[in-house]
């Protein structure tokens, strides 16, 4: 992948901003990767708030997580760069990882309750089927492998039980929108066992969205 590593390292400062804004994590929780080559990965450093990220604070590590280049600061990589690996060697096609905490899907994760499908459109056309991976201390090869475990070639979000998400993609700004639209479809699911009793969608509505997702080649 051709990248222009400035650009990249803005992006993903940007990116920190709005998901420290938008409260998918508190105090210095969460990271972000980007594959800048088959073995080379760009991410956040541990240890500082999303919000505050400045293009120097980025790490380069290899395929095993070793740090290969450290910015000016002298950060260290984030300490769950094991989960994104794990991603990024299951799925080569997989350019940019987030990990984070959004407090609605993370209820989910934390009650045990499996995320259902078939229920809103743009959930079912942007993120589809949403898995949830057992829980493991982070950080360690454990939370890696239990993330491993439940990806398919078509996964794109990941529920982590008692912890958190990760959302991935070609690129970091489509993971970053997967991110968004998980939490907002979780809001929206607490709402609405709140108004009511939450109605699926039927057989030939589900179809359309299949055709349409065909069509568009997602
Ligand atoms: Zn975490």
């Amino acid at each position: 992948m051709q990248v222009n590593l400035n650009t990249i390292k803005k992006q993903m400062c940007d990116v920190g901003q709005r998901i420290w804004q938008r409260g998918y994590c508190a105090g210095n929780e969460g990271n972000h990767s980007v594959r800048l080559s088959p073995d080379r990965f760009l991410c956040t450093p541990s240890g500082i708030s999303k919000g505050f990220l400045e293009p120097d604070d980025m790490v380069v590590v290899d395929s095993e997580g070793v740090g290969v280049f450290f910015s000016s600061k002298g950060r260290q990589p984030t300490s769950e760069i094991k989960v994104h690996l794990a991603i990024y060697d299951a799925r080569p096609d997989v350019n940019a990882v987030i990990h984070s905490h959004p407090p609605h899907a993370t209820a989910f994760a934390i009650c045990d309750q499996p995320l259902p499908s078939g229920i809103h459109p743009e959930a079912e056309l942007f993120l589809g089927d949403v898995p949830t991976a057992p829980y493991a201390t982070p950080s360690t090869q454990a939370a890696a492998d239990a993330v491993a475990s439940v990806i398919t070639p078509t996964t794109n979000t990941i529920l982590m039980a008692n912890h958190g998400s990760v959302t991935f993609s070609d690129t970091l700004l489509d993971a970053y929108y997967k991110l968004e639209i998980l939490d907002a479809y979780c809001r929206l699911l607490l709402l609405a066992r709140q108004a009511g009793q939450v109605r699926p969608l039927n057989e030939s509505q589900l179809q359309e969205l299949r055709d349409l997702k065909a069509k568009l080649g997602w």
